[in-house]
């Protein structure tokens, strides 16, 4: 139950704050590896993780370590000038990707943003598209964000209403669903695709998991028959993997699950380790070429802290076996919870250590992550009906035991 000192700290974020979130009732003062713990000192497990951000767990100690003395050395300089710690980390983070090039950021939405410019110079200058007609094909349900521009093109009428006039060039296809009646040619999705695609096009721009949308996993194969139809059309394939990417699911990058290329790869969350805001467009030198001093920038990006947090959170990607344990524990967690065989649960969908849970309508999503957390789970519903567990990738098999007792209790009183 929510304590009064957590009443008091939740009153003054309802007189200062803008609500603009709708958060669960608790007040958290300590995180550590994959624990939180609120403001009354009891602990909890954290099972989403900020939205992916925190992957490598709470204030991971080498991440705090490299945090604290870069910011004792050198913490912003503004792109006015080259950095050590830029020029190395842009070095390692296209070593890993294989891209050849890599455009800074701090947010998720700023690299999106970042992408669409990127799409829309190849398409006026390289595909040779006349001047304002480029367009960008999105999906039904994505989440990329929430400038203007990028709600401008959201399928959910919240994000979008009171905030118009929205910018043009964007056109929506349907998304890939698991569960769909096409058998396994994807027929809805690639060819609503298809449909849209004529010579103005210039990127497909889609999440390969869509996450905000409900971890919704499109079907194998999927991917693979974009990436042709992307190449056999001369059009931009752009993966928005904020969420999805470094290691979430199992992979490094979520599209190596089918073994494509994307044209352009969006980075975020938990490039920054868990500690600060950073994020990156990476793409090949024929579409970044396009960008010349003035046309892009960022007073924050690519900054020498941030800069030197993520070089040490992608070689901790490896150094911790996030990539395995993901795998690997999301397969154990995912088996726990279909194990439990409850009948008002339709679908356990993801890969790796993102799952969401889809229940009955007549059942809230919200309700349940509310009595986890009574319980000491934190996890968090997207939509209505779908319970997200997302917890950092250093998660052990007890940790998640310990959990499964928790799920267990909570979803056995709801049935
Ligand atoms: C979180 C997210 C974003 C936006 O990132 P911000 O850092 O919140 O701006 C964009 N795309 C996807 C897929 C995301 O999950």
């Amino acid at each position: 139950m929510t304590s009064n000192l957590q009443k008091k700290l939740i009153e003054k974020d309802l007189i200062y704050g803008s609500q603009n979130y709708s958060p669960l009732p608790l007040v958290l003062n300590k995180g550590s590896g994959v624990y939180l713990w609120d403001v009354d000192g009891n602990k909890y497990l954290d099972m989403m993780s900020a939205y992916s951000a925190v992957s490598h767990g709470h204030s991971h100690p080498e991440l705090v370590k490299v945090l604290t003395e870069q910011a004792q050395t050198l913490a912003i300089t503004s792109r006015a000038f080259y950095t050590e710690t830029f020029s190395n980390y842009i070095e390692k983070l296209s070593k890993i990707s294989g891209f050849p090039n890599i455009l800074a950021m701090n947010t998720g939405a700023e690299a999106v943003e970042t992408a669409i410019k990127a799409a829309r110079r190849w398409g006026y200058f390289s595909k040779g598209i006349k001047e304002n007609q480029a367009e960008i094909i999105v999906a039904d349900g994505n989440f990329h964000g929430r400038t203007t521009t990028i709600v401008g093109f959201s399928s959910e009428p919240e994000y979008q209403r009171g905030f118009g006039p929205f910018s043009k060039g964007f056109v929506t296809a349907d998304y890939c669903q698991s569960n769909c009646e096409c058998n396994n040619i994807c027929e809805k999705s690639i060819n609503s695709i298809k449909n849209l695609i004529n010579e103005n096009t210039c990127a497909v721009l889609v999440e390969p998991i869509q996450g905000e949308g409900g971890i919704v996993t499109p079907k194998t194969g999927w991917l693979k028959q974009l990436r042709d139809l992307c190449t056999e059309n001369n059009v931009l394939l752009i993966l928005d993997e904020i969420q999805s990417g470094l290691a979430r699911t199992g992979k490094l990058f979520a599209y190596q699950h089918e073994n494509i290329e994307p044209d352009g790869l969006i980075l975020g969350k938990a490039l920054g380790g868990g500690l600060l805001p950073v994020s990156a467009f990476l793409s090949s030198k024929e579409v970044m070429n396009h960008f010349n001093p003035g046309s892009h920038g960022s007073t924050f990006g690519g900054n020498p802290l941030a800069a030197k947090v993520a070089t040490k959170a992608l070689e901790l990607i490896y150094e911790d076996n996030l990539i395995e344990n993901s795998k690997e524990m999301g397969a154990y967690l995912k088996d726990e919870i279909a194990k439990l065989n409850m009948p008002f649960i339709k679908d356990i969908r993801g890969k790796g250590l993102w799952l969401g849970v889809e229940i009955e309508k007549n059942i809230s999503a919200k309700k349940i992550c509310l009595a986890l957390m009574e319980e000491g789970v934190l996890a968090k519903e997207t939509h209505e009906t779908v319970i997200r567990f997302a917890p950092p990738l250093i998660i052990t098999k007890n940790e998640i035991d310990w959990a499964m007792t928790k799920i267990k209790k909570v979803l056995t009183d709801f049935s």
